[in-house]
């Protein structure tokens, strides 16, 4: 197997095109982490750091992923083998703990190479069968203003969507309650609902916004505790009637997935590259979870299209993807950074079949949105 001769990182910047209001903090701009390996005389592999609106949901910046994998990954990936991943990812836990958003964009890098590498696509790599080549997108909705919510939310339907995620957390729980239905009232047809405040709620609030949510016919409630509060998830698990819990802050890595699904702290959870080390360690996630009983769904940290790729291929390597996914990432920016953007047609993304993700990175563009 040939060697990495060369890594690389640049920080970029692409404007949003709206908003998007989280319960505590607001994006109006992303900044990402590119990552590329050269392969000896052959391909360059690409990875995608992240870290939306900053530091507030996984603790890692941008900035601090790119000191991290500069300093201390980089040197063990240069000169490494491109395969096996696996080997090379035990190397750089031995060195580095945690930090794992920058550990899954060098990983997504390394397999984007070894893909093109083997000419297989990154599912095949992932997986010993693709389960499906379209993945239907929940459409997240900012938290922010109620008419430009409700207009979107309508417009999205109207665009093929089936389901919809709402933002909660940014208001008092009973007005953020008054203010989610209204807006399902002026839905102009039925969706599978999903809202998430983030870990926002405490036990008692958490408590009585269920029985009010159940009233307005929510399917999935995603990360109402604290991260750590994975009692009370159980508590809120096995007092619902009818609205999924989701795990999204409190499953990260495989071992959470292995907690969770053993203290019945969650029906579902959101899978996610970035959050759990990297794509290996998310299928690993996606895995214990379901033979835990959990459902998976797709989850998103609004990668831009080369994340977006890699998780996309992450969800159709993995069977029985049971909440769909909300892939929705290139589509709330005002620019790519790839020459061909991803295919989204009725309400769903299309898994790229080329060879690793299956996406051509416009270096153009990336140097047009370098941070200086
Ligand atoms: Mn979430």
């Amino acid at each position: 197997m040939p060697t990495i001769s060369d890594l690389r990182t640049t920080i970029v910047d692409i404007p949003s095109l709206r908003p998007h209001r989280f319960a505590s903090h607001q994006i109006d701009m992303q900044s990402y982490l590119v990552v590329a390996v050269d392969i000896d005389g052959g391909p360059t592999g690409v990875g995608e750091g992240v870290s939306p609106g900053g530091p507030w949901w996984g603790g890692e910046s941008i900035e601090g992923q790119q000191a991290v994998i500069d300093g201390y990954l980089a040197p063990i990936v240069i000169g490494s083998s491109v395969q096996p991943i696996g080997q090379l990812m035990s190397r750089i836990d031995t060195v580095v703990h945690a930090n794992h958003f920058a550990k899954a964009a060098v990983e997504m890098a390394v397999y984007d190479a070894l893909g093109q590498v083997l000419e297989q696509p990154l599912h095949a790599l992932l997986s010993t069968g693709r389960h499906r080549d379209h993945l239907p997108v929940r459409w997240a909705l900012s938290a922010g203003d109620e008419d430009e919510v409700a207009d979107e939310a309508n417009q999205r339907l109207r665009l093929g969507h089936r389901s919809l995620k709402f933002k909660m957390g940014a208001l008092e729980p009973t007005q953020d309650i008054a203010r989610l239905g209204r807006l399902l009232d002026r839905l102009d047809g039925p969706a599978r609902i999903q809202v998430d405040p983030n870990g926002t709620w405490d036990r008692r609030t958490a408590m009585w916004a269920l029985a009010e949510l159940e009233a307005l016919g929510v399917a999935v409630l995603e990360q109402p505790l604290p991260r750590h509060d994975l009692h009370g998830m159980r508590l809120l698990t096995e007092r619902s009637v009818s609205v999924v819990l989701m795990a999204d802050e409190s499953v990260c890595t495989p071992v959470d997935a292995q907690r969770a699904a053993c203290l019945g702290a969650g029906d579902a959870v959101a899978v996610k590259p970035g959050k759990a080390g990297g794509l290996h360690a998310a299928r690993l996630v996606g895995e214990i979870a379901g033979v835990g009983g959990m459902r998976r769904f797709g989850g998103t940290a609004l990668e831009s299209s080369i994340g977006t790729a890699a998780s996309a291929h992450l969800c159709a390597a993995l069977d029985g993807l049971e909440e769909d996914s909300e892939l929705v990432g290139p589509q709330l920016l005002a620019d790519d950074l790839v020459a061909q953007p991803l295919e989204y047609a009725d309400g769903s993304l299309r898994v790229p079949d080329g060879p690793g993700l299956g996406i051509t990175v416009d270096w153009d563009r990336v140097d047009k949105y370098t941070r200086r």
